[in-house]
């Protein structure tokens, strides 16, 4: 029995720094206010997220958002209205493009994309660690089960994320060829990269711009 609970506390912890992991290990590669180029960069994401954000259902809510410094062209929601973009991608992108960016992240937040994954991903957790009492060493299969099963979940997110997306961009006057020219931008920046956040590669950016197109079409 000893044994058993040996193993759920390292599964335990192992599951809290998953859970956590992204924002932590990324904190020294942040850009911050004090940095010379952060108003430029909070300006540029303002101009295109704040009219976004007021077009939404929810127009009061305040965005907190972060600037990393990174080579790859990416941006990523982390849930409670934060979100983060890379400096290649506000170095490279249009207003256009940065606004279906945002549109995207956005869409992700009023979703609560993040906080259902977490759930999800706490929920599978549990299953194995009850499992683990019965099956010794059952709880060791939680760590290829719950990323297979919570990234599928993801793919559902990007597509219900993309139809948002478009809609919030259309209230403010875009068209659904801006929103599938930035994916077909995004497309050609991350060439075979998978990073996760915007280029998550379940489904393909190619599968996404055929489902919108589908769907409009029809
Ligand atoms: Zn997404």
């Amino acid at each position: 029995m000893r044994r058993h609970v040996t193993l759920i506390l390292i599964w335990g912890l192992y599951s809290t720094f998953c859970l956590s992991g992204c924002a932590t290990m990324r904190q020294g590669s942040y850009i911050g206010p004090g940095d010379e180029r952060h108003a430029r960069y909070a300006a540029q994401i303002h101009a295109a997220l704040d009219p976004i954000v007021a077009s939404s259902q929810a127009p009061d809510d305040e965005y907190r958002i972060r600037i990393y410094k990174s080579p790859n062209v990416n941006a990523w929601s982390l849930g409670r209205r934060r979100l983060v973009f890379t400096t290649t991608l506000l170095d490279l992108f249009t207003h256009t493009e940065l606004t279906g960016v945002c549109a995207h992240e956005v869409a992700h937040e009023l979703l609560r994309h993040n906080d259902k994954k977490k759930i999800l991903s706490l929920g599978i957790s549990s299953v194995f660690q009850v499992a683990n009492i019965f099956v010794p060493g059952a709880v060791f299969a939680d760590l290829i089960a719950n990323p297979l099963i919570t990234r599928g979940y993801s793919r559902a997110q990007e597509v219900a994320a993309d139809g948002m997306a478009i809609e919030l961009m259309q209230k403010i006057g875009y068209s659904i060829d801006d929103y599938v020219r930035l994916l077909e931008r995004v497309s050609e920046c991350a060439g075979e990269k998978k990073q996760g956040g915007l280029l998550d590669d379940h489904p393909s950016i190619q599968e996404r711009i055929a489902y919108i197109k589908e769907k409009t079409d029809g």
